[in-house]
C-alpha cells in the first residue's frame, strides 16, 4: 500500500487508478467488516474515517442502533481540515458501540476480524480504522482515543496510532464519549505519515472551546537524529505477558543503539488508573448519551406517552455494553456515592498527572506497553471486568491528558504484532513523534 506522503506526491490520474485498485481490494475483503460503509471516493487522497466523526450529509451511527438514520448536519473540523488540505473521507469505519470498548465486538453491525489472524479481535474501540490500515484497505484512518482506542487496536493490528495532547485536536463533530478524555487521532503505516496526518487535523478551533489554540507542526522538523533521555518502567511492566516484555527488552536496545539515555523509573499502581478512569469515563458518558431520547436524533420507539418514548427507544436502541455503562455512571453521581467514587476518582486523577509532570521534570519521553498481552481471541476475555483491566497501559495517558504513540515492535511466535507506545509531555508531539521515528527506524518492523 503506498503511504500518505506517497499519495500526496501522485498526480490525478495515478490516483485515480489507486483508487479503483482500493475499492476492488475493500470489496474483496469484506469478510473482515473493516468498513460499515463505503461511501462516495470523492475527489483527493481516500482516507477512511471512524464512524463517530461527523461528515456532512452522510449517515453518522457510532455504530450504535439508537442512531440508525442519523444523517450529520454538518461536517466534523477535522474533516474540514482534511479536505481543505486535499484528502477525501470516504469510508466509515467499523468500532464498539460509541467507543466503549477494546474489541470492536459491541458494535452493532457486527464485530471486525484482525487482518494478521480472524480469529483474534482487532482491538477496540477503533478497531475498523486499524483492520482497514493494517489490511491495505486505507492509506490512513482517522480514530478516537479515550482511554487507548487509538493506541490498543494500532498495536493488535501493526500499524501506527496516535494520540495527541488533549486540546490539540478539536472535539467538534465527535460523538461525544467522556468529553474529558477524548480525543481524535492518525492511524497510519507508518510514524511520519502520523506526523503529517496529526499536522492536518491538529491546530486552533473556536468551535471547541477546550481547543488549545495552538498551530505549531511537527512533520516538515521531524528529526529522528536528536538524543533523548527516555524513562523505562521496569516494575509497572511486571504483569505483562512475555510478548510484551520481550518487546520491551527489545524496543529498550534499539532506543540505546540510537543514542538515547534510558533511565529507570517507577510509578504507581496502575489499579488505581483503572478506577479512576473507570469512574471519571462513565460519568461522562452518562451525561453524554443523555441527549439520545428519541426525539431529537436518529431511532424513535413510540410508547404510549413521552416517558414510555424513552424508555423503549433507550432499551432498544443501546446495546448492553452501553447500558453498562449508564449505570455504573449514574451511580457514581448519585448522591451518597458522589463523594465516595466521583470526587476521589478526580483526585486520584490529579496525583496520575502529577506523577507524570514529576517524571517529566527528569526525562523527555516514556517507554510503555499498549495492552499486556497480543490481541486475544474472540472469547478470550471472559467478563467485562477482564476487558477493563486490559486497558491498564493506556489510560493514564488521557487522564493525564498527554500524547503518545503506540508502534509495532516485533511479532510473537504465532506472527501477532506487539506495539509499544512513547508518552511525551504535553503539547510536545515534535519530541513524540522524533523519538518515534528514531525508534521505527532501528527496529525496521515487518
Ligand atoms: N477500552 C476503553 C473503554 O472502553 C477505551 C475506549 C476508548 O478509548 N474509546 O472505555
Amino acid at each position: 500500500m503506498i503511504t500518505l506522503k506517497e499519495a500526496l506526491s501522485l498526480s490525478k490520474d495515478e490516483l485515480n487508478k489507486f483508487k479503483k485498485e482500493l475499492q476492488t481490494k475493500i470489496e474483496a475483503n469484506k469478510d473482515l467488516n473493516a468498513y460499515i460503509d463505503i461511501n462516495d471516493f470523492g475527489e483527493g487522497i481516500p482516507i477512511a474515517i471512524k464512524d463517530n466523526i461527523q461528515v456532512k450529509e452522510w449517515s453518522v451511527t457510532s455504530a450504535s442502533k439508537i442512531l440508525q438514520g442519523y444523517i450529520a448536519p454538518y461536517n466534523a473540523t477535522v474533516i474540514n481540515k482534511l479536505l481543505d488540505a486535499g484528502l477525501s473521507p470516504f469510508g466509515r469505519t467499523n468500532m464498539d458501540e460509541f467507543a466503549m470498548g477494546s474489541t470492536t465486538e459491541t458494535s452493532y453491525y457486527g464485530k471486525t476480524l484482525n487482518p494478521v489472524n480472524s480469529d483474534c479481535v482487532p482491538g477496540g474501540s477503533s478497531g475498523g480504522s486499524a483492520a482497514a490500515v493494517g489490511a491495505g484497505l486505507a492509506i490512513a484512518a482517522l480514530g478516537s482515543d479515550t482511554g487507548g482506542s487509538i493506541r490498543q487496536p494500532a498495536a493488535y493490528c501493526g500499524i501506527v496510532g496516535m494520540k495527541p495532547t488533549y486540546g490539540r485536536v478539536s472535539r467538534y463533530g465527535l460523538g461525544a464519549y467522556a468529553s474529558s478524555l477524548d480525543q481524535i487521532g492518525p492511524m497510519t503505516q507508518n510514524v511520519e505519515d502520523a506526523a503529517i496526518l496529526y499536522d492536518i487535523i491538529s491546530g486552533s478551533d473556536e468551535k471547541d472551546s477546550t481547543n488549545a489554540m495552538m498551530d505549531d507542526k511537527v512533520s516538515d522538523k521531524l528529526n529522528a537524529e536528536r538524543k533523548l533521555t527516555i524513562a523505562v518502567l521496569p516494575k509497572y511492566i511486571e504483569n505483562a505477558s512475555e510478548d510484551i516484555k520481550e518487546a520491551y527488552a527489545k524496543a529498550i536496545e534499539a532506543l540505546k543503539a540510537q543514542g538515547h539515555t534510558i533511565v529507570e523509573k517507577e510509578m504507581m499502581d496502575a489499579k488505581y488508573d483503572i478506577s479512576a478512569y473507570y469512574i471519571t469515563a462513565t460519568a461522562e458518558a452518562t451525561t453524554n448519551l443523555g441527549r439520545y431520547d428519541g426525539i431529537r436524533y436518529g431511532n424513535r420507539v413510540e410508547g404510549a406517552n413521552l416517558e414510555e418514548t424513552y424508555y423503549k427507544t433507550r432499551s432498544e436502541g443501546f446495546g448492553d455494553e452501553v447500558k453498562r455503562r449508564i449505570l455504573l455512571g449514574n451511580f457514581v453521581l448519585s448522591s451518597g456515592y458522589y463523594e465516595a467514587y466521583y470526587v476521589k476518582a478526580q483526585k486520584t486523577r490529579h496525583l496520575i498527572k502529577d506523577e507524570y509532570a514529576k517524571i517529566f521534570n527528569e526525562v523527555d519521553l516514556i517507554l510503555s506497553p499498549v495492552a499486556p498481552s497480543v490481541a486475544p481471541k474472540f472469547g478470550e476475555l471472559a467478563n467485562p471486568m477482564e476487558m477493563y483491566l486490559s486497558d491498564i497501559y493506556t489510560i493514564s495517558v488521557n487522564l493525564a491528558g498527554l500524547p503518545a504513540l503506540s508502534l509495532p515492535v516485533m511479532k510473537n511466535k504465532d506472527g501477532m504484532p506487539v506495539g509499544l507506545q512513547l508518552i511525551a509531555n504535553a503539547y510536545d508531539e515534535q519530541t513524540l513523534f522524533d523519538g518515534s521515528l528514531s525508534l521505527e527506524k532501528e527496529i525496521a518492523y515487518k
